[in-house]
């Protein structure tokens, strides 16, 4: 059992004892020495520090914490139009719909999605947060107030996100310079909102310019179009090009990418290897690429979605993630990253077990590696301690399971418990 009561008052020396972890054969202990992992070693190995709280694991699994590197907390919960729609229909509806946004209407919003993460387990998020003349920087202000008040638990990283374009929408270009002026911001970018090609490889030149400038990541939507034939998406290339020309290697990632599912394999493989050497990051959100793409297909509806297995045989960073939630883009999501890894292996022919232990690390470590966390380093000495346990003793079918998380550690601190049926924190948990 879970000494639950230990927890709430729990020293600074946490030892989770008789662990099991993906990645690592045979039970372990797990020290944790204030915010980081001290270290991990065979279980009953060593003896604990006097004053530590032991936290008996009978072989549960624990990982690292979940990361979205990939989520919009502004625009979650805005409901889907009736008769839903594609891409174009879920952009209209959005900008209209952000004519309404109060701080205090996108604070509620953002914060039962909040609630719903730090109960999956997710520690760290980099929230697209959108910026034009309509909305101004109010939803940016209202993340920057919810990456302080929860900051004991949650990593809140804002991308500056034109989603209706910089050269299609006059007046956001001097708004995205403003917000990235302002600390814990990095530069998002839509070039497929742009009129035309020019437009929209001029739109990632900015991007890109603007992360040299303010020194930040920068985090393109690139596209989300079930062909190559309009020459403003396919832009995959581009980027890789345009990423090593300024030395921003490492530094860029690029969602959704639905165009490298119909590229010919010769050609994607080619694309494939440039964003590999340019340390180019793909983000792939299938709950939204699904939703959106092949509308034009009466029959063998094309699934549009960025061939995981092939981004890894190609040494591409890949990571998964929500994107939205329960809105015009995306009807479903639970914010709940091990949902998402297991639809993109469902819908990613996903079969082995390397399979399914690559999937979790596409939201753990490697989308970490994406947000350029610490988090990355895994169940590692002096990697941040924010872990997960969950209700399995098979740490290799965490993504098949979908097992209960019994209880959640951020900095070390125990942030959310399954059995308290409570959070430490003042989240407000849904209802
Ligand atoms: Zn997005």
């Amino acid at each position: 059992m879970i000494r639950i009561g230990d927890l709430a008052a729990a020293s600074e020396h946490i030892v989770l004892t008789d662990a099991a972890a993906p990645g690592i054969s045979g039970r372990v202990d797990i020290r944790i020495a204030g915010s980081v992992i001290a270290d991990v070693s065979p279980a009953g190995a060593a003896a604990p520090p006097a004053d530590a709280t032991i936290v008996p694991l009978d072989g549960r699994v624990v990982a690292p914490a979940f990361v979205e590197p990939h989520l919009h907390l502004d625009k979650a919960l805005l409901g889907t139009p009736l008769g839903g729609g594609d891409l174009g229909a879920a952009i209209a509806y959005t900008a209209e719909r952000k004519r309404g946004f109060t701080s205090a209407d996108v604070r509620a919003r953002a914060e039962r999605v909040l609630a719903a993460a730090l109960r999956a387990g997710t520690t760290a998020i980099r929230a697209q947060t959108e910026v034009d003349p309509t909305v101004g920087l109010l939803s940016i202000q209202v993340m920057r107030e919810l990456a302080e008040r929860h900051r004991s638990w949650l990593d809140l990283q804002i991308a500056v996100f034109p989603q209706e374009g910089i050269r299609a929408r006059a007046g956001t270009l001097p708004l995205m310079r403003e917000a990235l002026a302002l600390p814990g911001t990095i530069v998002g970018g839509c070039p497929y909102t742009e009129a035309d090609a020019v437009d929209a490889r001029a739109h990632v030149d900015q991007v890109l310019d603007l992360a040299v400038e303010f020194g930040t990541f920068a985090d393109l939507h690139l596209d989300l179009a079930d062909d190559t034939s309009d020459q403003r998406f396919a832009l995959a290339g581009y980027v890789a090009r345009a990423t090593r020309e300024r030395g921003l290697e490492d530094r860029v990632a690029i969602g959704h990418v639905t165009t490298l599912a119909a590229m010919h394999p010769s050609e994607r493989g080619r694309v494939l290897d440039e964003l590999a050497r340019a340390g180019v990051s793909v983000v792939v959100l299938p709950a939204t690429d699904l939703y959106l793409m092949g509308r034009s297909d009466a029959a063998n509806v094309r699934r549009g979605i960025a061939p995981v297995s092939d981004l890894w045989a190609h040494g591409v960073r890949t990571a998964l993630s929500s994107n939205n939630l329960r809105n015009a883009f995306t009807p479903t999501g639970r914010a709940d990253p091990l949902d998402i890894a297991l639809l993109a292996g469902r819908v990613g022919f996903a079969s082995s077990r390397e399979d399914f232990l690559r999937l979790h690390r596409a939201v753990t470590t490697d989308a970490a590696a994406v947000v350029g966390s610490e988090r990355a380093r895994g169940l590692a000495a002096g990697a941040p301690a924010d872990l997960v346990v969950f209700d399995s003793t098979d740490p290799d079918t965490v993504v098949l399971d979908q097992p209960t998380r019994l209880l959640v550690l951020a900095g070390g601190r125990p942030v959310y418990s399954a059995r308290l049926e409570e959070s430490f924190h003042e989240v407000p948990l849904p209802g």
